[in-house]
């Protein structure tokens, strides 16, 4: 089959690789249907995050035709239609029975690699560095599914591809992190980033009962798209002196009463902090780039919630004391989607969610590595590039 590989650092390539097969009896084969790019793919195409081999085919946000069963797969059938999210989970451990679906503890075959970092290894990941299980991509003509009873939902009638393809991991990113917000009625949230999760992030706040959603970025078309897509205000961080002043005024005063990261550790920023994280992680002296984290925690309201949803690695200069002095509540995880994704395909089914308009650049699969230049570049408005096989 053809498939997108990882063979060094910013050199993607599309070649023929073995087809997956049936390794386990609870795997299905999926076709895949459409697939794609996400942020957090670029801190490991950069080499910023180690641990990839070249070979490796990348991918983790999918959708596709169920293919082959394994002789366990119960409720899976083949030709169903199916989004998977990008944590793979077996739905039988502490971790899956108490919904905490991305800390699996049976999907990640190399936990050496996280516990001297982690303490104990997250779920495995499709194509996402063997830091994360090693497993084969989504940006394929065919992809093996592990566990798929647990991890292939059902796709209803009617909703189109498109529109689904972000249940795989922007939309259950985004909704997860307002949900832990605990949203009550009059709430203001801020969320840091516009692109396809902070975009989530906003709609689900919404979704769930914020009054106001303001939506932080540099980027005119994002920003644009939060207020036209989503119904956010908005904030140009570029042309503000300080985003905590204009926080602090459209709320009078007081601050959001949440605070959403949707960028995580490679933030782009202004000033004095930016140009020392920027230094420090040219020369490996840490990984994270904090800007974006930083102030979300000090334009939080006394008393308020952080929701941590961009990726992290290691970061210094981290305000725990503003923190702990504001009384903030924390709350982040890498998606817990099954948890979530009944929810979503009935906000999609109803219409109230359409993650569609993310996908701003369509590619066949042997254009991808133009896709992701593109999206990593942010060129002419990219926020995802989507390929079909
Ligand atoms: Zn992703
Ligand atoms: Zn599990």
């Amino acid at each position: 089959m053809r498939a997108l590989i990882w063979n060094g650092v910013n050199d993607l390539r599309v070649e023929t690789v073995k087809d997956p097969e049936i390794v386990n009896p609870h795997d299905c084969i999926l076709r895949v249907t459409m697939s794609t790019t996400c942020g957090s793919d670029l801190h490991f195409i950069d080499g910023y995050i180690p641990t990839m081999k070249a070979g490796d085919v990348i991918g983790h946000e999918f959708m596709g035709v169920v293919e082959d069963v394994g002789p366990e797969v119960k409720k899976v059938k083949k030709g169903d239609r199916v989004v998977v999210p990008s944590f793979i989970t077996c739905g039988q451990c502490w971790y899956c029975k108490n919904k905490l679906y991305s800390l699996c503890d049976n999907t990640h075959p190399k936990p050496e690699l996280q516990e001297p970092v982690f303490g104990y290894p997250t779920a495995g990941i499709y194509g996402y560095t063997h830091a994360f299980g090693g497993y084969a991509g989504a940006h394929a003509q065919y992809v093996r599914v592990p566990f798929a009873d647990n991890d292939c939902f059902k796709v209803p009638d009617g909703v189109p591809d498109e529109q689904v393809l972000f249940l795989s991991d922007a939309a259950p990113t985004g909704y997860m992190g307002a949900d832990f917000c605990n949203i009550q009625p009059g709430d203001v949230v801020a969320v840091w980033g516009c692109g396809g999760v902070g975009l989530m992030a906003q709609r689900s706040a919404f979704l769930m009962g914020a009054e106001r959603v303001i939506g932080i970025d540099r980027l005119p078309e994002r920003l644009q798209m939060a207020r036209e897509h989503v119904g956010s205000e908005t904030i140009n961080y570029e042309e503000v002196d300080s985003v905590l002043e204009v926080l602090k005024e459209m709320t009078g005063g007081r601050g959001p009463d949440a605070c959403i990261d949707a960028v995580g550790m490679e933030a782009h920023g202004t000033g004095l902090q930016y140009a020392y994280d920027r230094a420090k992680q040219l020369m490996y002296m840490h990984t994270d780039r904090g800007q974006a984290l930083r102030e979300a925690i000090l334009a939080c309201r006394k008393g308020g919630t952080l929701s941590i949803l961009g990726v992290y690695g290691v970061m210094d200069k981290f305000p725990i004391g503003a923190i702990m002095n504001k009384g903030l509540t924390v709350r982040t995880a890498q998606q817990h989607g099954q948890a979530y994704m009944d929810r979503l395909l009935d906000h999609a089914q109803k219409g109230e969610l359409n993650p569609s308009f993310l996908a701003t650049h369509r590619f066949s699969l042997e254009d991808a590595p133009r896709g992701y230049a593109m999206f990593k570049h942010k060129e002419d408005g990219c926020v995802r590039s989507v390929f079909i096989p």
